[in-house]
């Protein structure tokens, strides 16, 4: 998803592109995630991280229309807003707390988020019973959803519709630098390039080490429930229930510490279906017919990592952990980046080397 939005970004600024993918089978959080394009409620300890996904989540809107228009392909964005349900008083106050924690880390920003009461939620959503804990929600005015699975999809043919050449299947075995730039070893071919983006989820921690980098990423396992097509009654996502376009409400997703272990469980199923129905008690009835679990790529305080090999010249990481919400950032100011050859001094807040600090004692 990370690769693939700087590629569709380089490719539009018209910059010659070879996109390198992995095989099929590889851990691939962009076909397993919940389709969120969202920004309420983060970057608590990090402005930086707050107003990147703020940005982001504001450019989605023209970004999505252009990505749509050069492909044709219908991304089902809306972007109405989003809620995060509070459950009993404490929930309430908690999450309002949280907010305004963020506000006051930008405090020159209008609020774009504000919080309604369970009487307010209601007519908001007239369709949905509330659970009885329900005592209100967040919500996040520019927040929506969009469709993952066509997303990725555009981002490829809008690459390849732009001039670009995608490769899929073709893991990349060795990087190394070759005179003025580098060569790339994929599957049995092998490329020059003068810059190199090394965005491969999991994968890349392989990959920045043959560049000088250790990259401190790990696994954290997310499993996500289907339900069969039920008559429209979400309006807006919520964090965790969300209803797609397509009328199935997807459930999620757990924060599971498991590694590489990308297997569904019952265990999950049990606590997804659970907290779910203390929202939406009405889904009790709804079948599921999908379970599957996906790892995220995380890094040691949840935030990006963006940067460049100071050995490499050329080469740059991007790795995060909200790559759908954002893409709109990722082909438009960070593939502007890599075209310029170097990363603006606003990233560097984001470059690995904040986790060197030592610990005091
Ligand atoms: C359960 C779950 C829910 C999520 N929900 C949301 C959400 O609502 N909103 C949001 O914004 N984000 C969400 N995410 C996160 C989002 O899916 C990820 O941020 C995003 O997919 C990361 O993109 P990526 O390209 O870095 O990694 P991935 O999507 O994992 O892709 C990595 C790619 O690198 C390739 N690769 C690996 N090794 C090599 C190699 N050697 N050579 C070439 N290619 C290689 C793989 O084949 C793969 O295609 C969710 C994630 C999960 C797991």
């Amino acid at each position: 998803m990370v690769g693939a939005a700087i590629a569709y970004g380089l490719a539009r600024s018209g910059v010659q592109i070879l996109m390198i993918d992995g095989a099929d089978g590889d851990f691939r959080a962009a076909a397993a995630n919940f389709g969120l394009v969202w920004q309420h409620g983060k970057g608590l300890d990090m402005p930086a991280y707050q107003e990147l996904t703020r940005g982001s989540v504001r450019a989605w809107g023209e970004f999505g229309a252009e990505l749509a228009n050069v492909t044709g392909i219908d991304l089902q964005l809306e972007q109405n807003g989003g809620l995060t349900l509070c459950l009993g008083e404490e929930g309430y106050e908690s999450r309002r707390g949280t907010l305004q924690r963020l506000h006051n880390q930008m405090p020159d920003d209008e609020p774009d988020w504000e919080m309604v009461d369970r009487v307010v939620l209601a007519r908001m959503m007239p369709d949905a019973a509330l659970g009885p804990e329900v005592t209100g929600a967040s919500f996040g005015r520019e927040d929506g959803q969009v469709n993952p699975l066509r997303l990725l999809a555009a981002l490829r043919a809008g690459t390849v519709r732009l001039g670009g050449t995608v490769r899929g299947g073709t893991p990349v075995r060795t990087l190394r630098p070759d005179g003025d730039g580098y060569v790339v070893e994929f599957g049995d071919e092998r490329a020059h390039a003068s810059r190199v983006v090394l965005a491969a989820g999991l994968g890349t921690k392989v990959l920045a080490a043959q560049v000088g980098l250790d990259v401190p990423i790990r696994p954290l396992r997310g499993q996500i429930l289907v339900t069969e097509r039920l008559e429209s009654f979400l309006p807006l996502p919520t964090m965790d229930v969300r209803q797609t376009r397509e009328g199935t409400v997807m459930i999620g997703a757990t924060h599971e510490e498991v590694g590489l272990d990308g297997s569904t469980t019952g265990a999950a199923a049990a606590l997804l279906s659970h907290e779910a129905l203390r929202s939406f008690p009405g889904l009790a009835d709804a079948r599921l017919v999908r379970q599957w679990a996906g790892l995220r790529i995380m890094t040691p305080d949840g935030h990006p990592v963006y940067e460049t090999s100071g050995t490499c010249p050329g080469v740059f990481v991007a790795q995060c952990h909200s790559g759908v919400t954002l893409a709109a950032f990722h082909a438009t100011d960070y593939a502007a980046a890599v075209a310029s050859g170097r990363l603006p001094a606003s990233l560097n807040v984001f470059h690995q080397r904040r986790f060197d600090v030592p610990q005091a004692a």
